[in-house]
């Protein structure tokens, strides 16, 4: 904060202070766009207060001190799947052990004790199971959706709904038709991994392509309807391959505008085949954010992802770019699997709390990121009188 201030009051001279990043700073102070060479320099800098500096300048135009969250909840209705992720832990075989498939009832019942929490979106992923018919997520959303018609339902990554595509032989945008008719809101932003060829080879052969997944998103969106997006990082990518992926995410938001927020994802190796792998560190966490703030000028919110980056670095990462700590989000298995430290479920006066401490307004927000609150002062707690 106190860089920031001074880099506010300071202006033009501001560039001094922060060294080598001074002609990026200027950009961003005169709302230009960084190039790609820029977002690698940015990728290569130690100069952690610096990028955090720049991305508040990023941030503070966009959202002021608001920052938002949501009541959520997820649900993997599966985590039976065809393809074997290297990245991965949840998916299983159908005869493995811990494999599992719900029935509608089973959804029902979980989603509906959550509404009367006050959820206001449901998340839903799974796996690509094999012979599971389309009916059943057809249904899954019908059923949902009649609990409360204002419930928003977000489910299915690029990579699930090319999986009903080939499952039906329809195509793709025939495929999210028939889904928003049934009452699909959004789609997640899931399953876009690194972009990169190279890497998709490496860890996730089978998975949809780079194309695939911009295709499907940019369908989605010239329906008239919104996505998130995401990138998993801190496995085997280079940093010029982080810079691609933002740049391919930077051009389909020019063209369509659909995308609602970005959300980076800490990959987490612990129980993975990958478990050799050494994470991201808090550090890398941070400038990643931070650089995807500055560089994504035509996204309107960086969300911090408390699963991966465990509640305290997503809370410093309000200082960083990061305008939006996700949700409450109850029930959530994958990073668990992965053997994800992050923990489960934050309360709604958790997520108010750490966003307060950080000096910033919460904003309890929809799924558009409309807010439906916002909570202006904190409610003190009771203090014992000395008099
Ligand atoms: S990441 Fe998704 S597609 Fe890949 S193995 Fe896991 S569940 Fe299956």
């Amino acid at each position: 904060m106190v860089l920031e201030t001074l880099i506010r009051r300071a202006g033009k001279h501001a560039g001094v202070m922060i060294s080598d990043l001074a002609d990026i700073y200027d950009k961003v102070a005169a709302s230009q766009r960084i190039s790609d060479d820029d977002a690698l320099r940015l990728y290569r800098s130690r100069d952690l207060a610096a990028l955090g500096a720049i991305a508040s300048v990023v941030r503070e135009r966009k959202n002021g001190q608001h920052a938002s969250y949501i009541l959520n909840r997820y649900l993997n209705y599966s985590n039976i799947c065809i393809l074997c992720c290297q990245f991965c832990e949840f998916g299983r075989k159908k005869r493995d052990a811990g494999a599992f498939e719900l029935t509608l009832e089973q959804m029902v019942e979980r989603v509906s004790n959550d509404l009367r929490l006050g959820i206001t979106e449901v998340h839903i992923v799974g796996g690509l199971h094999p012979s599971l018919p389309f009916s059943y997520y057809t249904g899954m959303i019908r059923a949902l959706k009649a609990l409360d018609p204002n419930l928003h339902i977000k489910a299915f990554t690029a990579v699930e709904l090319y999986h009903f595509a080939s499952l039906t032989r329809k195509p793709l945008a025939e495929i999210l038709a028939l889904l928003r008719e049934a009452g699909l809101d959004s789609i997640t932003g899931g399953g876009a991994e690194i972009f990169s060829q190279r890497v998709r080879d490496i860890l996730c052969k089978g998975k949809e392509t780079a194309d695939q997944y911009l295709d499907c998103h940019r369908t989605w969106h010239r329906m008239g309807m919104r996505s998130t997006c995401t990138m998993l990082y801190g496995h085997i990518e280079t940093p010029e391959e982080r810079v691609d992926h933002l740049c391919r995410l930077r051009e389909l938001q020019e063209e369509t505008r659909g995308f609602t927020s970005f959300v980076p994802l800490h990959f987490v190796p612990n129980k993975t085949r990958l478990a050799h792998l050494t994470p991201a560190s808090g550090f890398d966490d941070l400038r990643n954010l931070a650089v995807a703030r500055i560089y994504l000028d035509n996204f309107d919110h960086i969300t911090g992802y408390w699963i991966a980056l465990g509640m305290k670095l997503a809370q410093v990462s309000l200082s960083f770019g990061v305008d939006d700590l996700h949700g409450t989000i109850i029930e959530e298995r994958i990073f668990e699997m992965a053997g994800g430290r992050g923990g489960q479920q934050q309360t709604r006066e958790q997520l108010e709390r750490a966003i307060r401490e950080a000096g910033r307004i919460p904003v309890q927000r929809d799924s558009l990121f409309r807010p439906i609150k916002i909570i202006k002062t904190a409610a003190e707690p009771a203090r014992k009188s000395n008099s």
